[in-house]
């Protein structure tokens, strides 16, 4: 992902509207990158500072920076939840595949022999 990709998604990701896969770049792109990771941490604080104006500056951006965070670390959780269950899903109908093999086998084999 290029940088103005990136800034161009960082709305989208702050409104949870990016698809896994677009998250997944974005998170990579987020942990490579300092400046686009300034870029993100400074629009959410606009963001969110729009919205709560009646707290002291230097609390609220201590603050601001950990709520990113965390919205970065469950971003991050909730990836690994979803890569691992690609992972069983793709290999539970592996398995049923082959067991279904297996079956048709066995029975190919009672009919010709009896
Ligand atoms: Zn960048």
């Amino acid at each position: 992902m290029r940088c103005l990709e990136f800034q161009q998604q960082i709305n989208d990701f702050l409104d949870d509207r990016l698809t896994i896969g677009q998250a997944g770049d974005f998170m990579e792109h987020a942990d490579s990158c300092h400046e686009c990771m300034e870029e993100l941490e400074l629009r959410y604080m606009i963001r969110v500072g729009i919205l709560e104006q009646n707290r002291d500056d230097r609390e609220m951006s201590y603050d601001y920076s950990q709520q990113l965070n965390r919205i970065l670390e469950r971003t991050r959780k909730d990836l690994r939840v979803r890569y691992l269950c690609r992972i069983v899903k793709y290999s539970v109908s592996t398995m049923a595949f082959w067991a279904a093999l297996a079956l048709i086998l066995v029975q190919m084999r009672v009919w010709l022999i009896g």
